[in-house]
């Protein structure tokens, strides 16, 4: 008996059948076990077998558990007919009217799409609970018979029994796909008042969430402004539903309600406000109401500020997360792992390595997602080898690395070329740690290859991959294929990135350059005749830095931009001079058909280089210059950079969508591979 409940327990079912079979005389529990099992394990149609089995050989005569696991298995494999022999059977050993059995086969009958048949069975069935109710109304609801589930739900009300949890997953999904919902809520409304339901907090709130979750948010605050008694938390679920939306100016007038009285503010509400514009884009308001909730004498907790650092984090406002470090500091947040940790991010990813380090080296109980930051921080920077050295020094203290981890490492073995020592990591993943590698590993393995110049070992690499390479796989041999010079792997890796990700203008303009470079302009504007075509648009290049509290952004071309004329008299003043160091523009890097001189123009705009410009115009006695861009920055502008810094006599780190650049001296921490 032991080994056989071990079987089951552990899925080995072939084997328990085995032992079962072995068994003269089986009793109901042990049958009843390994029917159950048979359906858990998604092999309902065994289960049923197994019954037909019993109920002939051994003469079965099943009880209550015995009917409603054959029934859920007959559920499962959506057959009516062996549903009807088993409804029989239930009649036939006096079950029909157990109240557990009824309502196992009207779920049954429902999924079966026996609903007449269902419905009789609710009908006869002496004592209709919660259950009952709410398997009748998903047993309309799967025959798609909206209307007679929300009929069923009415009447359930007005029967006295009171919906839970399931009800309700059950019929508001109904509810919102019905188009006479918004009336039926409003008989759903009446009714609450005339029995008390509207006071209920619980169902309300619960309501309040169903809806916001199926977007229907009208009916949602339409549950929400009829509640007599609204508790704080249904306040809070108004206002992330709001936002899970994107609407920030309702939540925020129902935020103000709040503060003007009609609710009791809690920390939680702040925590929603400030995470809720922080996932919308709304930088600034999260950094405001991050400041409010000081203001109004709350203190801020781990939630505020995992919320809210994150908002400096992606926008490299490294100004504003200095500040929620001192915060920090004056409230005793510095033992906090998961808020140090967000920091040791924050300023990694603001351009500041040497203090996201600082903060490191100060943790005094780190864990293995700490560690992780760490060298994510140092292979985003370029440091490879610095992460390697982390990455050992963490084994070493007998921690085990995760997932993440495995990405972090492998990344700065990309970027710092440490092929061997990548290969070895990589394979150590399944070997020493048990972690099977997922494509997104095998993305960063390809990428190590690639990076260090071994085109044909990536591309044999991806060969031999158990699933299919993920589109970063191929991206990343495509653009080794470019500073490589690789045509014909090039065209492979764009031909499957032009059928796995048709809308990525990247892979065009990448393929372009490359048949471009090796003088094949005819393949080359077939290429872009085929974007035109497809009607891809190559993304618009966005690039912002901090000049004291505000972030201005650049995008090419943008004629409002701030200093427009300043900016561009800058450019061409300093282009004089980069041209006397010897710079001549990389016009690859553009793809229109235009003459020289207008494409000397377009890449002497690109947002990067407006923003480096607006920077050195308002240095104010800064050494350095932090720039950010949501795309790979072009090598044209990497070359321009570079004599920039040497001519300005600064540092300047430009962070693109792949790693950050630190340009001193003329040259720049990549050292031209990126
Ligand atoms: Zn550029
Ligand atoms: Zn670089």
């Amino acid at each position: 008996m032991k080994s056989f409940l071990a079987c089951l327990n552990s899925g080995h079912l072939d084997i328990a059948r085995k032992l079962f079979d072995k068994i003269p005389n089986p009793d109901l529990r042990t049958s009843t076990l390994l029917l159950s099992a048979y359906s858990k394990h998604g092999l309902p149609k065994q289960s049923i077998a197994l019954y037909r089995k019993l109920c002939k050989e051994k003469n079965l005569h099943p009880d209550q558990y015995v009917i409603i696991s054959v029934a859920n298995a007959c559920a499962l494999s959506l057959d009516a007919h062996k549903a009807e022999e088993l409804h029989e059977d239930a009649i036939r050993f006096n079950l029909a009217s157990n109240q557990l059995v009824g309502n196992a086969i009207i779920d049954m009958f429902g999924k079966c799409g026996l609903i007449e048949k269902a419905r009789s069975v609710f009908d006869h069935l002496p004592n209709k609970d919660v259950i009952s109710w709410s398997s009748l109304i998903s047993a309309h609801a799967s025959c798609k018979q909206s209307g007679e589930a929300l009929q069923a739900f009415s009447e359930m009300l007005c029967s006295g029994v009171k919906p839970n949890s399931v009800t309700l997953c059950t019929v508001l999904p109904v509810c919102a796909a019905a188009s006479k919902a918004a009336t039926f809520l409003k008989e759903i409304h009446g009714f609450s008042v005339r029995n008390g339901f509207k006071d209920d907090v619980w169902v309300g709130s619960r309501l309040i969430v169903f809806y916001a979750k199926a977007l229907n948010l009208r009916l949602a605050r339409f549950i929400f402004d009829g509640l007599l008694a609204r508790d704080a938390v249904t306040w809070n679920v108004m206002l992330s539903s709001y936002f899970s939306v994107g609407n920030s100016e309702e939540a925020l007038e129902i935020f103000r309600r709040m503060e003007s009285g009609e609710a009791q503010l809690s920390c939680a509400s702040w925590n929603c406000m400030i995470s809720g514009f922080a996932q919308h884009g709304g930088v600034k308001q999260s950094l405001e109401m991050f400041a409010r909730m000081q203001y109004s004498g709350f203190k801020a907790n781990e939630i505020s500020l995992t919320s809210v650092l994150p908002v400096c984090t992606n926008t490299g406002n490294r100004r504003g997360g200095k500040e929620i470090h001192g915060y920090m500091f004056r409230h005793c947040f510095m033992k906090n792992k998961r808020i140090m940790t967000a920091l040791v991010l924050m300023y990694a990813k603001c351009g500041d390595l040497m203090k996201s380090r600082l903060v490191f080296e100060r943790m005094t109980d780190r864990d293995v997602v700490a560690w992780t930051a760490m060298i994510c921080a140092n292979s985003m920077h370029g440091c490879g080898e610095d992460a390697v050295h982390l990455y050992r020094q963490m084994i070493s203290l007998g921690m085990k690395p995760n997932s993440v981890t495995f990405i972090g490492v492998l990344s700065g073995c990309s970027h710092s070329h440490l092929v061997e020592e990548g290969k070895h990591l990589f394979n150590s993943m399944s070997c020493h740690y048990g972690i099977r590698p997922n494509p997104e590993h095998y993305s960063c393995m390809v990428d190590v290859l690639c990076r260090a110049g071994h085109l044909q070992d990536a591309y044999e690499f991806m060969q031999s991959m158990p699933m299919e390479p993920k589109p970063s796989a191929w991206g990343a041999l495509l653009a080794a294929c470019r500073v490589g010079k690789n045509v014909d792997l090039g065209k492979i890796s764009a031909k499957k990135l032009f059928e796995i990700e048709p809308e990525n203008p990247g892979n065009y303009v990448l393929l372009s350059n490359i048949l471009m470079r090796a003088k094949l302009t005819d393949e080359a504007s077939k290429i872009r005749k085929l974007m035109r075509d497809r009607g891809i648009k190559k993304a618009a290049g966005r690039s912002w830095i901090q000049i004291k509290n505000r972030v201005h952004s650049f995008v090419k071309g943008d004629d409002r931009m701030v200093c427009r004329d300043e900016i561009y008299y800058f450019l061409k003043g300093i282009e004089a001079k980069m041209k006397l160091l010897g710079y001549k523009p990389d016009t690859e890097f553009v793809v229109h058909d235009v003459d020289d001189k207008i494409m000397e123009e377009a890449l002497c705009s690109h947002s990067e280089r407006l923003a480096v410009a607006f920077g050195a115009m308002n240095l104010n006695g800064e050494s350095e210059i932090r720039v950010f861009k949501n795309l790979r920055t072009c090598g044209d502008c990497h070359n321009a950079i570079k004599l920039m810094c040497k001519i300005l006599g600064v540092s300047i780190i430009v962070r693109d969508n792949l790693r950050f650049h630190h340009f001193e001296n003329g040259s720049c921490s990549c050292n031209d591979r990126w």
